[in-house]
């Protein structure tokens, strides 16, 4: 087929598209689309990035094959590639976007309002082939555009970056907007907890009037509404709220929908009504542009070989990746060293990779903080107000919610039948802490690697 008749069954295929949807939407996923070539009943279309491909399969092939096929009968397929050159340069601007935009974190704090942390941006999140369509995807919901991805669902395992890119989102939206969108973060623990005191302080109405009323829904780790039925009927409700009303909504889980146990079948399709997308391990080059950015961040430098070492031995995930950053950068400073010997950070990577794969339980992390406090564990469980007792029985419910995802009502039961409530407000207190006193978070930092070294 020529380029020309090529050209203009192209420009009949979009009017047509036009009528069967609407303008809008043809003008967001089609305006860089074009086609490249008709082959052996093979439309090759090529798309401008992975995110459109993966749109146009998911939503638009089955329409697009029945429009083409009303010009051409012997159509029998389509095919969508990536254009070279986008390719070439969105992989460029990007990692060089991501340093040089890279701005200093210092006392950074979550925003109570939104609970965002301004610490979580898209210019400190390095791309790499094992999220970049999550990126993509993230990038297109802070756009305006009419015809939006909605819901986008971001899963996959933990430590590799759900949270970090779901914040971002909301911290551009903010950016963007300045403030003129409602825009609200929440774990779905958090949510789950809020509804529950609602019911219990009669105020449901406020509740589901503060959410119904955002113009950004950002709902982490959904995995957590499991069996919570009482939750999932809210959310449901929610949902449809915001949906109709055109607003965003953006969910994470560690897992596909279809995977998610105890969920009711109709918010489950709701989770799958947009574009679901994956998050993997990061491969060794991510993993090593990661470990420069954190370095900077932390305004530390680190030489390429202690670095590229790191990233040989530390594969699974990015909260691994920088915990055995921390332990090597800790280790340097306490011993006021300029480097290391490979031999020495073998060694560390080799206790680290031992240590994380044991689990922490709440028995040997209570011992390690009462140690480093050196308070009797008998203490921590009596119903003791002493100042020297609370900070460390706080930091427990801080670490025991951090290291071990236990909930907040067993954490209570755990130490001596404690209220969920004043554990949530112990992990508050102890996570504001942290991000206000740069000495308190060393002394974090260090009991957290104690913990590993245990
Ligand atoms: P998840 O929510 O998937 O468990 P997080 O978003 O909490 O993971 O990420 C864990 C840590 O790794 C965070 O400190 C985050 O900033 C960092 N991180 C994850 N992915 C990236 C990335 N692509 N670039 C930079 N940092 C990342
Ligand atoms: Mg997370």
């Amino acid at each position: 087929m020529s380029e020309l008749v090529l050209d203009e069954l192209w420009s009949k295929t979009i009017e047509e598209l036009i009528n069967k949807t609407s303008r809008p939407t043809v003008k967001t996923w089609f305006e860089e689309v074009k086609p490249v070539g008709f082959f052996d009943g093979v439309l090759r279309l090529s798309v401008p990035n992975k995110m459109v491909k993966v749109w146009l399969e998911q939503k638009f092939h089955y329409l697009l094959l029945k429009t083409v096929k009303g010009f051409i009968n012997d159509l029998k397929q389509i095919e969508y590639v990536i254009s070279e050159e986008k390719i070439k340069t969105i992989k460029t601007t990007r990692f060089s976007k991501s340093f040089s935009l890279y701005k200093k974190i210092s006392l950074f704090e979550t925003n109570p309002a939104t609970n965002l942390n301004p610490r979580y941006r898209f210019d400190n999140f390095v791309v790499g082939s094992n999220n970049e369509l999550a990126f993509a995807a993230a990038q297109g919901a802070v756009n305006d555009s009419e015809a939006k991805i909605n819901p986008l669902f971001i899963y996959g395992g933990v430590g590799l970056g759900k949270t970090h890119l779901l914040q971002a989102v909301g911290n551009a939206i903010i950016k963007r907007h300045k403030n003129l969108k409602k825009v609200k973060y929440i774990t779905s623990e958090q949510f789950t907890t809020e509804l529950v005191n609602s019911f219990r302080n009669h105020s449901i109405e406020d509740f589901k009037a503060k959410f119904r009323d955002l113009d950004f829904l950002i709902l982490d780790d959904v995995q957590f509404l499991s069996g919570k039925t009482k939750s999932q009927e809210e959310l449901f409700h929610t949902f449809n709220i915001l949906y109709d009303a055109s607003k965003q909504i953006i969910f994470s889980s560690d897992r596909p929908p279809s995977m998610i146990p105890d969920i009711e079948q109709r918010l489950r399709s709701r989770f799958e009504g947009g574009l679901v997308v994956d998050i993997t391990p990061p491969d060794y080059e991510t993993r090593l542009a990661i470990l420069k950015i954190k370095c900077q961040e932390r305004n530390y430098f680190l030489d390429e070989r202690i670095i590229s070492l790191i990233a040989e031995k530390i594969t699974r995930n990015i909260r691994e990746l920088e915990g055995a950053l921390n332990l090597v950068i800790f280790a340097m400073k306490s011993k006021n060293l300029e480097t290391l010997t490979e031999e020495r950070i073998n060694e560390l990577l080799k206790d680290y990779l031992k240590q994380t794969y044991k689990k922490i339980t709440p028995k040997k992390l209570i011992k390690v903080v009462c140690d480093f406090y050196n308070i009797k564990e008998a203490d921590l469980f009596r119903k003791t107000r002493k100042m020297n007792v609370i900070k460390p029985r706080q930091v427990v419910m801080y670490l025991l919610r951090e290291l071990t995802k236990m909930s907040f009502s067993s954490i209570g039961e755990t130490l001596n039948n404690r209220d969920h409530t004043t554990i949530i407000y112990s992990y508050e207190k102890i996570s504001k802490e942290i991000n206000t006193n740069v000495e308190f978070s060393e002394e974090i930092k260090l009991l957290r690697t104690k913990l590993a070294e245990e």
